[in-house]
């Protein structure tokens, strides 16, 4: 089965997690600050924190911006869940702009009409990797006075105005090493931010609210023991074992996204002339990472059912996904968010869209066979 989706792991990734098995410190160790350095020096940014997961990301991010009762952010609601859920984490509450039909990328005009007194953030995501159109969205944040969060879980490697994402002014950028997402740590998440301040309370809310330099606490220290709980926080940390695993994945995430845009201009290519399935346009401005090769299907031009294409995809050892159901026809986020109004944008960029395979150990000749089962499910179903 060619899954939608998949890590690489090769033997420097082994030996170096093993190496970590081998030391005294298997997590709060050295490796946690150099997974931090390498990546904030990668994406051009001032500062890194790792964490537990990208969820929990969203979280330190919400919770270090002060959101709670009474706030609203604004985002996408082509996304996954955890995007809006930490918001509720937090007791806010989530308003869902509408999006552009064809990439799926949320609408800066929507977000506008949404901003209000309660608005605390406008939240971005670029999703299956293509970057959002940020100058507009910094704009209207700079505007209001609201800042700015991207959620770039899609997006580690992408670029917008030559500027990798992450290493732009945005108050924080949020990213995911799950396995599926551009290099893994098994599980574990990550924030960058521009701002000292951010950093340092998004790391004290990481580890359960505590401060240990003296500079920082309300009492002066009895001895060195001491330490001081100074506000709620989690255990999000990331242990040295995921750190170690992350070093090394991020070592080659730049063969990992070249190759994920080789496959994507290979589909591309196969994919030229056939009427009713469009592949997802590129900028000259902005390069995607492609975390997802996200195709438009008009399924009724075919006479078939998104449900019957990937049944019999299936059937032939393809595996895809759809990315994503809007989350305003979840049970949770309507009963969270009630009646949304219309989102034109995203009911139709949802009725269409179906992620084919797409990961760096792909072959050019798997492409092929993608591309191949798709002409004959869909000319079989005529
Ligand atoms: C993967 C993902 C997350 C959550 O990341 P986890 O590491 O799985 O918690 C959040 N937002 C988006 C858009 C994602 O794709």
């Amino acid at each position: 089965m060619l899954p939608y989706g998949r890590q690489t792991i090769d033997d420097a990734d082994i030996a170096a997690v093993v190496e970590v098995l081998r030391s005294p410190l298997l997590t709060c160790g050295p490796l946690v600050a150099r997974f931090e350095q390498a990546l904030a020096a990668k994406l051009g940014a001032k500062h890194a924190s790792v964490c537990s997961s990208g969820t929990a990301a969203l979280h330190l991010v919400y919770a270090a911006l002060d959101l709670g009762a009474g706030d609203e952010i604004i985002t996408t609601p082509v996304t996954f869940s955890a995007t809006a859920a930490a918001a509720y984490y937090v007791g806010a509450k989530v308003r869902f702009a509408d999006v552009d039909p064809s990439s799926g990328n949320i609408d800066p005009a929507s977000v506008a009409s949404l901003i209000g007194p309660k608005t605390k953030a406008i939240v971005a995501v670029h999703l299956g990797g293509m970057p959002v159109d940020l100058e507009a969205l910094h704009d209207l944040a700079d505007r209001h006075g609201i800042p700015l969060v991207e959620d770039a879980c899609h997006a580690l490697g992408a670029t917008y105005h030559g500027t990798p994402i992450g290493g732009g002014r945005s108050i924080a950028t949020v990213f995911s090493f799950h396995p599926v997402k551009h290099i893994t740590t098994g599980e574990g998440g990550a924030i960058v931010t521009p701002s000292a301040t951010l950093k340092r309370r998004i790391d004290r809310l990481r580890q359960h609210g505590v401060e240990r330099d003296p500079s920082h606490m309300q009492q002066p220290p009895a001895g060195s023991w001491a330490y001081e709980v100074q506000e709620l926080g989690w255990n999000y940390r990331l242990s040295d074992l995921s750190c170690a695993l992350g070093l090394a994945q991020l070592a080659k995430l730049d063969p990992f996204v070249a190759r994920r845009r080789e496959l994507a201009a290979l589909y591309r290519t196969a994919l030229a002339g056939f009427t009713g399935v469009t592949a997802p346009a590129e900028s000259n401005d902005r390069e995607s990472a492609y975390h997802l090769f996200a195709v438009a299907i008009d399924f009724a031009h075919f006479n078939t059912t998104r449900a019957r294409v990937t049944e019999q995809l299936a059937a032939s050892g393809i595996g895809t996904q759809v990315h994503y159901i809007p989350l305003y026809e979840h049970p949770l986020h309507k009963q969270r968010c009630g009646d949304v109004g219309p989102h034109p944008g995203a009911d139709h960029y949802y009725a269409r869209t179906l992620s084919l395979p797409l990961f760096p150990a792909m072959t050019d000749a798997d492409v092929g066979e993608v591309v191949a089962q798709l002409h004959r499910v869909l000319g079989d179903s005529k």
